[in-house]
């Protein structure tokens, strides 16, 4: 077999048989096929697609490309072992916080989390940020991590997942990342590798998503669940809108920050509209893991359990706990609001500079591109342009307003931290471009502020 009629094959748009496929990825991650030749091929699935047998193929290859993790000393007392994924976007902290709060309500978690891919931040990279964080903690301590703590969070490595580990660095400099059959190996391939029982999957949808419409969106959804079922796993995949930034912060440490302040919350500031939209899908992703774990039929009773262990901060402790048993470096800060000492992660924060970026006229926002704001964040040196950069954890963007926010001329917007003046001048032009203001009627503004941001549940 060569690789040059494989990817003949494919850019002529037939069918790869199986055997292709699996040469393909075994004499990849044995380095015998050069990335070239590699990216030659996912350029082709990205313009022709792959048939569902062809992807099934393609996914079960990569999943055994490495290791397959064997989780059954954890199932040994009856627990089903459930894994969260999110197909990427810009502001997107959903796991620094589900897999506190659902090891704080017992279901105990094993996840592989990426880098940042093109635009959209990665929850690897946000880790560390956090001094000392190992990403690549040893597969058996990590399982024996799980059964002590309860959860643990590391990244594709070659004892796992590998193929996806290569692909995925290449998918990011080659402009194949927004691909649905690419998107769905690459997400479920890590699912399985990971020998999880059932999986929750956070397909994102708009600006600063890879699918830009619902229904995309849903051709993945329903991709990734087929996959899923195939393969055994019952899968569910909840389609939420990725129109503006997730939540109040893009970046590396700023999003530590808002996860920290998010897990140290009451039930009102929680409900703050600033915190609405991150709040929604957190408790959406995690009630449907608890329920999946076996432990809370009810969603709307899980919801109610997840508040509690935020607010008794059982879940922030679960967090600090993940994060000290990764080696991340933790201190103690007093914090003047709760008038306590807290365990605190030390983070890379040094930043030399800040400006404030404000509305230029009155009126409401009308969209904020999340799409601009991640590549103004990968101007500030954020994210990579290329597979070797090396980036500025401490940079980032704070939002003082969100979508439908009525804002006069002078208001802060956002909030921009940087250590480069001409990467800031690089990213303004960015986030300027970004933003909308409009004069429009209050009951459109509160239109806006009530949009939906969980738009569908696939199973
Ligand atoms: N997340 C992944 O793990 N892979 C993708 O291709 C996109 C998002």
């Amino acid at each position: 077999m060569r690789m040059y009629d494989i990817i003949e094959k494919k850019r002529d748009n037939k069918v790869l048989s199986k055997e292709e496929i699996e040469f393909f990825i075994m004499e990849y991650v044995n380095d015998r096929v050069p990335d070239y030749q590699a990216s030659a091929l996912l350029m082709a699935i990205y313009l022709n697609g792959m048939e569902d047998d062809e992807l099934y193929y393609l996914t079960k290859a990569m999943a055994g490309s490495a290791g397959i993790l064997d989780l059954s000393m954890l199932k040994e007392d009856g627990s089903i072992i459930v894994d969260k994924h999110s197909t990427g976007g810009v502001g997107d902290k959903v796991t620094l916080l589900v897999l506190p709060i659902v090891a704080a309500l017992g279901v105990k978690v094993v996840k592989m989390s990426g880098r940042g891919l093109g635009y959209t931040g990665g929850t690897a990279d946000k880790l560390e940020s956090i001094k000392g964080y190992n990403l690549f903690k040893p597969l058996d301590e990590a399982i024996k991590q799980t059964e002590d703590i309860g959860v643990c969070l590391i990244s594709q490595s070659s004892e796992i997942a590998l193929a996806d580990k290569k692909l995925y660095a290449l998918r990011d400099v080659t402009a194949t990342v927004s691909s649905i059959p690419l998107i769905a190996s690459s997400i479920m391939s890590k699912k399985l590798a990971a020998g999880v029982d059932k999986i929750v999957l956070d397909v994102t949808v708009g600006s600063g998503a890879f699918m830009q419409d619902l229904e995309s969106a849903r051709v993945l959804a329903k991709t990734m669940v087929d996959i899923g079922k195939r393969a055994g796993k019952e899968t569910k995949a909840i389609i939420t809108s990725m129109d503006q930034p997730l939540g109040k912060s893009v970046g590396n440490v700023v999003e530590i920050k808002e996860a920290i302040s998010f897990l140290l919350s009451d039930e009102s500031t929680l409900d703050l509209y600033e915190n609405k939209e991150l709040k929604e899908v957190v408790f959406e992703v995690a009630a449907q893991m608890v329920k999946m774990a076996g432990l809370g039929d009810n969603i709307e009773k899980n919801k109610l359990e997840i508040m509690k262990v935020i607010t008794s901060r059982k879940a922030y402790n679960k967090f600090i706990e993940l994060i000290s048993a990764q080696g991340g470096h933790i201190h103690k800060v007093y914090m003047d609001w709760l008038n306590l000492d807290l365990n605190m992660p030390v983070l890379l924060d040094e930043i030399k500079y800040m400006k404030e970026i404000y509305a230029d006229k009155n009126g409401s926002i009308i969209s904020i591109d999340s799409k601009k704001i991640g590549e103004a964040l990968v101007a500030l040196g954020g994210s990579r342009n290329t597979k070797e950069d090396k980036i500025d954890y401490a940079v980032g963007f704070e939002f003082s307003k969100k979508v439908g926010s009525n804002v006069k001329k002078g208001d802060v917007i956002l909030t921009v931290f940087y250590n480069d003046k001409q990467k800031f001048k690089d990213a303004f032009e960015y986030i300027t471009d970004a933003i909308h203001i409009d004069k429009i009627e209050q009951a459109m503004s509160n239109l806006l502020k009530s949009k939906p941001v969980i738009l569908d549940i696939v199973s």
